[in-house]
């Protein structure tokens, strides 16, 4: 039978990126909530210190509404959010920060790299509000850790989606099973850069070597694009207690 190698993107996945008239959440672990629209999610983890947003899909209201709106259903508290932790620049990722901070009060992380690079390089210069609207307080960088409390974010440095792509590795649980899981930061190659093509590959196995280290068993994405996330979420949702989860091997 022969399989595709490689999602199939079209001007249509392109479109979807920026629909928000749609979204799904699924709680997937007793401290991780996952938010999406069409293609892109973000991740809410629950930590003695508070709710931390890693990714925050794109900058439109209806974005922090969901995730606001997620939070809420599995009976959390959206003013425990404290931390919003961005993998890269690009805009469908550091979406709604300028709610979180104006509402929350959260501290903001991000590499150096990319808050420079998306400065010079917005993903829309023609659209003010896809423009970074929120500052970064802490830059972060491999080998550097999030102190969440009862658990931490290991930050590793996986350039070539951006030249500052970060990937966090960190702990969630179950039943009071735990695992560690791994957010992969950049979703594609640069497609037309030949030197961040390489880099990309190199990142990847960088990552490969840290995930063994760190024995993590959950593989986190922020593109249900590419890993059927939108089918693992459906599925998360009416997931009975004798199934697996779907994101641990
Ligand atoms: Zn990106």
């Amino acid at each position: 039978m022969k399989l595709p190698n490689k999602p199939n993107m079209t001007w249509d996945t392109i479109k979807r990126m920026e629909d928000m008239t749609w979204f799904t959440y699924a709680q997937i672990f007793d401290d991780l909530l996952i938010v999406a629209q069409k293609e892109t999610n973000c991740f809410v983890w629950k930590t003695e210190k508070g709710l931390v947003v890693m990714d925050g899909i794109w900058p439109d209201k209806r974005a922090y509404d969901a995730i606001v709106n997620a939070i809420r259903d599995v009976g959390w508290d959206e003013n425990e959010i404290c931390k919003y932790v961005v993998t890269h620049g690009h805009v469908d990722h550091a979406g709604c920060g300028k709610w979180l901070v104006e509402n929350h009060h959260a501290t903001t992380y991000l590499s150096e790299i990319d808050t420079e690079f998306w400065e010079k390089n917005p993903t829309k210069p023609d659209r003010p509000e896809t423009w970074k609207d929120f500052e970064i307080d802490e830059f972060v960088r491999e080998g550097d850790t999030i102190d969440c409390g009862d658990k931490t974010i290991y930050v590793y440095d996986t350039p070539g989606h951006t030249p500052g792509c970060l990937s966090f590795v960190f702990a969630v649980e179950e039943n009071g099973e735990r695992h560690m899981a791994a957010l992969f930061g950049g979703a594609t190659p640069p497609w037309n850069n030949e030197e961040g093509k390489k880099q990309y590959k190199k990142s990847i196995e960088h990552l490969k070597e840290v995930t063994k280290e760190k024995k993590v068993d959950v593989a986190l994405f922020n593109h249900t694009a590419f890993d059927q996330g939108l089918d693992r979420i459906a599925y998360s949702k009416n997931r009975l207690s004798y199934m697996p989860v779907l994101f641990a091997k």
